[in-house]
């Protein structure tokens, strides 16, 4: 609640309470007290987590009495504690509310910091990007150490990951260069290495990377080691000594296991299992996949978990089982396509944001040309110089050079973000973009207290198709769902691809029995059409999921777990049909959230 709407509502109960209006207002000794535990709080967050905690709780409490510095120091915290626990709605809020608002620019920087770790994780590469460019503007003025390195250390991560191998390096080198007292080489060389390797510029282990490894186990930063173990061991296993990678990896693995950070477990077991399948070691080649498939967050196509389905293919292969064989490739071939879409999401939403950038400034140039050639010409209209002309002709010039040049990066800046929020089959929105305009239309639906819908269906027997006729034919066939499902639906509806043949459609301003009726009918068009052009013959159908914003509220998880609940049931009970979601379908809080790397 906002702090003045809580003031008033304390003041109107003042009568009946019986006391003596007080202000909760900022309170100089309350904020400087509160302002040193949190103090504290920060040092020890990543030693001592339930201290940490505790700190935090004891500050909540007076938080109505807080000045407006400590009050944003303490929403930073919350929300640094929310991102750990990987409770991203309520992190994103708070920092969001410091980045934007609060006066300390250090402050800023780290929230902006926390903010593109968090962005990334959760697969918003146009808005992590756009803190990115922010941060980067803001870096110069800051002048603390800390805050610094970290913000170079989430610079350099998500440009590597978008392909930006160059800046990711120039950021790691500062680090390197200037890191804050109590710092070693540690975590600048891990970041170095790391932007390096996944640039494959890794020619040779220097002996830079085992003293960085030193310095961190030195530190008490194994995390940071182990992913430079990480990189050094697939080093290793492309050059032809999967026994070295075995040999580095494999007496740390039951310690980072005990760590729980499971992403980079994931790729110390693929790099594992395909140096096992390289020295002919089946048995643990297999284990060491599938502890990569399990260990890879679900749902998310990352490098270790397609790795892992292609050594499973190869190791079914070798032992005969063709069965298996096949099952694991099309897990392996539907990851790759996976992993390579996330890959060229990142890259399409840095070349996005970097274009807005370039724009923007294009367009502050124009006003500023503008005003120059204003005030030059109320000088002329006085003093009449014939130079002063001639100067007006070239600034127009260069005026009108600049407005073609705003005019292109506009034309392709549209292109990019064509591409980057569509499927590249279907043309429909991707499973991103879908979110994000879901999520809109529920925020409105919410705000004008309008119901909406969520149908999700999914493709019945679609494996049969491929396996049957053969992948290109299946691609065919979603393509023509999908042209069959847009012809039934309405403008202002919300269409989505939200993986393989699974497909979601948000209708805004909608009661349940209406939902049923539409789902109903696209579920007839689509078994009433034959599949594909090219095969007559050949007819598929759809289960359907449906939920309402009546019985699950305004948030977009909430629908699609219920729809997800229908349409497990509609595929139980024979398939080609619509169920609508129950209550039984509605998770107990809290609710899961997605989980964190
Ligand atoms: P169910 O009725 O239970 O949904 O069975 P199903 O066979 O449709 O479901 P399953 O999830 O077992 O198989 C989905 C298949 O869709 C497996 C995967 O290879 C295939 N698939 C996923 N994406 C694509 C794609 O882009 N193109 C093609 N052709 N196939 C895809
Ligand atoms: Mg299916
Ligand atoms: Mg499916």
């Amino acid at each position: 609640m906002r702090r003045w709407i809580r003031q008033v509502l304390f003041a109107l109960a003042m009568p009946f309470l019986g006391v003596a209006a007080v202000h909760a207002a900022p309170d100089a000794a309350t904020s400087a007290k509160a302002s040193r535990t949190l103090e504290q709080a920060d040092q020890i967050k990543h030693a001592d987590f339930d201290g940490f905690t505790r700190l935090l709780g004891q500050v909540e409490p007076v938080r109505a009495q807080l000045d407006d510095a400590t009050a944003a120091k303490l929403a930073f915290l919350e929300g640094w504690r929310a991102t750990w626990v990987g409770d991203y709605d309520k992190a994103r809020g708070l920092l969001d509310s410091v980045a934007d608002t609060a006066t300390d620019s250090v402050l800023r920087v780290r929230a902006m910091a926390t903010l593109i770790n968090l962005l990334g994780i959760a697969h918003r590469y146009e808005d992590a990007f756009r803190r990115l460019n922010q941060m980067q503007e803001l870096l110069p003025s800051v002048r603390d150490v800390r805050a610094r390195f970290a913000a170079l250390g989430e610079a350099s991560q998500l440009l590597s990951s978008a392909g930006q191998f160059d800046a990711a390096e120039a950021y790691a080198r500062q680090m390197v260069d200037e890191p804050p007292p109590g710092e070693s080489e540690c975590k600048g060389v891990q970041h170095l290495m790391r932007a390096r390797r996944e640039a494959g510029r890794l020619t040779a282990i220097e002996p830079l990377y085992q003293g960085a490894i030193e310095a961190c186990e030195g530190s008490g930063d194994t995390v940071f080691a182990d992913a430079m173990r990480s990189d050094i061991g697939m080093f290793y296993l492309r050059n032809g000594q999967p026994r070295a990678a075995i040999d580095l990896l494999l007496p740390h693995r039951d310690d980072l296991r005990d760590t729980n950070y499971a992403t980079l477990l994931a790729e110390f077991d693929a790099t594992l299992a395909s140096a096992y399948l390289a020295m002919d070691d089946l048995a643990n080649a297999r284990k060491h996949a599938l502890s990569a498939v399990a260990g890879a967050v679900r749902d998310e196509y990352t490098d270790p978990r397609r790795v892992g389905y292609k050594v499973l293919f190869e190791v079914e292969q070798r032992v005969g089982n063709a069965q298996s064989a096949l099952a694991y490739h099309e897990q392996y071939m539907a990851a790759d396509k996976g992993y390579l879409d996330d890959i060229s999401a990142r890259s399409l939403a840095f070349q996005l944001v970097d274009q807005q950038v370039v724009a923007r400034k294009a367009e502050v140039e124009t006003l500023n040309k503008k005003n120059e050639i204003l005030r030059l010409s109320n000088a002329l209209d006085r003093k009449e110089v014939e130079t002063g002309r001639l100067y007006i002709f070239v600034l127009g010039l260069s005026l009108v050079g600049i407005v073609a040049l705003v005019l292109r990066l506009r034309r392709s800046q549209l292109r990019f973000m064509r591409m980057a929020r569509r499927d590249g089959l279907t043309g429909i929105c991707n499973r991103e973009h879908f979110v994000e305009q879901s999520e809109r239309v529920l925020a409105y639906g919410a705000r004008s207290d309008r119901g909406a819908c969520l149908i999700l269906f999914d493709l019945d027997h679609f494996k049969n198709v491929n396996d049957t006729w053969g992948h290109s034919v299946g691609d065919e066939v979603l393509k023509r769902a999908v042209d069959v499902c847009r012809r039934a639906l309405h403008a202002c509806d919300v269409f989505g691809r939200l993986g393989g043949e699974e497909f979601a459609v948000l209708l805004p301003d909608c009661s349940p029995a209406q939902a049923r009726a539409r789902a109903e009918q696209l579920r007839l068009s689509i078994s009433a059409t034959s599949a594909t052009p090219s095969r007559p013959e050949l007819v598929v159908t759809a289960s359907f999921g449906v939920a309402s914003t009546l019985q699950c509220g305004f948030e977009l998880h909430r629908l699609l777990v219920v729809a997800d609940g229908a349409l497990y049931r509609a595929k139980r009970s024979g398939r080609n049909c619509v169920f609508m979601g129950d209550s039984g379908d509605i998770p107990d809080s809290p609710y899961p959230v997605a989980a964190s790397s």
